[in-house]
């Protein structure tokens, strides 16, 4: 019908055009001169139809091989004409269904539909609206971002007919967008977290070891010796915590091994299962043969039990924790939604998975944070996934998470496969702590990590001279002339640093034995 009243209305005003003047109104006055046409008027008519329904079937032909949706509606919003293939790959119905009905089917809800609505206001001067971004609903109820930009369709005379509406389904790239946010938002949580834990590191560092050297001088049966521990015991647990979050921010030390996933997975079931208890079965499936990866098994061994405690955690009545690995190609479709590595790529799978009862879309987001916990305050840190992130991105790796409410929680970590040859290597084995009478000079800017390194060679016997910069090394080195046995340098001073000090001690000191230190 709508082809038809356009094709009437377009005739009949080329009739009023041909028409001898003078005259009034075609339509109102002329009643005879229109009955006179009418004959010609209905060939033309026919002649029109068939001249537009070959026009038709091409225009129909190109409308329905346009990707996005395309809809028409009329001014109260009743949709005319659609194009089904990509109404029904993106919304889900087929034409017959939406025909003839208010387009407030397709919103996500009420509020939405009117939204769009009064941003193409009828009869606006604007032809062109712009770009809205709105969000409509598929006929299975999920709800979609899309991207729509509208006209209003008008006929000859200027008057306005309805609207057509070009939408887009933007889920992927809002996948991608929100992806890079939490990348971004990461990284500068963690600059600011690597900061402070620094910092907390040397306060801590400097507790415990005076602590140290308390209780070293203390008699066994000193009644304050109970409360030295305490401080100890809490001094270690700060130190722990700092570490999680130094590691997090990608600020520590890691001993990357070539090493066998399988290995380091059936190295850590011992410890997995004391952490789970006797209450949640372990159910491990193995890849068949080796994954060698670049890796520091104590920090897998750290993700893997961060991931097991928060799987009991989240299964107080038991259940079983299922951890496979294997060997997978990355696919088109994971590069294109993640944005990481090559389609083809081999990488190692570490499946965590669990039989709780998951967690919700807002949870999820943001599971990651530091701090982030929904544990009751004493029971969770909030540290535990940002630590795995931190870890899974030390390996250049992929963290993915996947849980609904009810149907447990699944994390994949993607590790990229190395043709490193793997040697296996022992860990040296700690010699026990032997003091001697040698001079040691100790270069550290911080008075209190200064005083703490002092306390210690001197405790176990060493003639320890404290340098707060390179100016007061050089003047102990000057002053000492050859007598010092090695010299301990902070690589990171304000000033010169490490490095430049040593250059100017070997300087008037060839040979001088050195060892460099870090807070990180
Ligand atoms: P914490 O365990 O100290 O709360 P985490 O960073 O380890 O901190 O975890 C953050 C939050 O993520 C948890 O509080 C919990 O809500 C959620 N979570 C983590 N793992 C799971 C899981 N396997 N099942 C359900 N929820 C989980
Ligand atoms: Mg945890």
């Amino acid at each position: 019908p709508p082809y038809a009243i356009a094709c009437l209305k377009m005739f009949l005003a080329s009739a009023e055009r041909r028409r001898p003047a003078p005259s009034a109104s075609l339509l109102e006055n002329d009643e005879l001169y229109l009955r006179s046409y009418s004959r010609v008027i209905a060939t033309r008519l026919e002649e029109k139809v068939r001249e537009l329904s070959a026009s038709e079937s091409k225009f129909r032909n190109f409308f329905h091989n346009i990707r996005d949706v395309v809809i028409v509606v009329d001014g109260q919003r009743v949709i005319l004409d659609a194009n089904e293939p990509a109404l029904v790959k993106v919304f889900g119905y087929s034409l017959e269904e939406i025909l003839g009905k208010s387009s407030r089917m397709l919103f996500a809800d009420e509020a939405t539909y009117r939204k769009t609505g009064n941003h193409y206001t009828p009869g606006a001067e604007s032809q062109a609206p712009g770009l809205l971004e709105t969000v409509y609903r598929r006929k299975n109820g999920e709800s979609f971002h899309a991207e729509v930009s509208g006209n209003i369709l008008r006929d000859e005379a200027g008057k306005d007919m309805g609207y057509i509406s070009v939408i887009r389904d933007i889920t992927e790239r809002k996948a991608l967008e929100e992806q890079l946010h939490h990348a971004q938002k990461m990284e500068a949580i963690g600059t600011l977290v690597g900061g402070i834990a620094h910092d907390f590191n040397n306060i801590i560092t400097a507790i415990i070891g005076f602590s140290t050297l308390v209780q070293m001088k203390m008699p066994p049966e000193d009644p304050s010796r109970e409360n030295l521990r305490e401080i100890i015991a809490a001094g270690e647990r700060a130190a722990a915590l700092t570490r999680g979050l130094l590691s997090y921010s990608r600020k520590d030390a890691m001993r990357m091994d070539g090493l066998d996933l399988n290995e380091v997975v059936q190295q850590s079931l011992k410890l997995l299962k004391r952490v789970i208890g006797e209450d949640v079965i372990l159910d491990v499936t193995q890849a068949g043969e080796p994954l060698f990866i670049l890796g520091d098994s104590g920090q897998l061994e750290q993700l893997l039990m961060n991931l097991a405690t928060n799987a009991r955690d989240a299964m107080p009545d038991g259940g079983t924790l299922f951890i496979e690995t294997k060997r997978i190609a990355l696919d088109e479709d994971f590069h294109s939604r993640r944005w990481f590595g090559k389609t083809g790529d081999s990488y190692a799978l570490l499946t965590v998975e669990d039989t709780s009862q998951g967690m919700d879309e807002a949870t999820r987001q943001r599971i990651f944070d530091p701090f982030f916990t929904t544990k009751e305050s004493g029971k969770g840190t909030g540290l535990g996934l940002s630590i795995v992130y931190g870890i899974v991105k030390q390996h250049n790796g992929y963290v993915d998470v996947s849980s609904e409410p009810g149907k447990g929680t699944t994390f994949n970590i993607y590790l990229p496969l190395t043709s490193v040859k793997v040697v296996k290597t022992d860990r040296p084995s700690m010699a026990s702590m032997r003091g001697g009478d040698e001079v040691v000079l100790v270069v550290e800017d911080n008075e209190v990590i200064r005083n703490l390194f002092t306390a210690i060679l001197r405790e176990f016997g060493y003639q320890a001279h404290p340098a707060a910069d390179g100016v007061q090394a050089l003047g102990i080195v000057e002053e000492l002339k050859g007598r010092i046995h090695l010299a301990i340098i902070d690589i990171i001073m304000p000033g010169k640093n490490g490095r430049q000090v040593l250059d100017d001690l070997l300087a008037i000191s060839p040979g001088l034995k050195h060892i460099f230190m870090s807070g990180y």
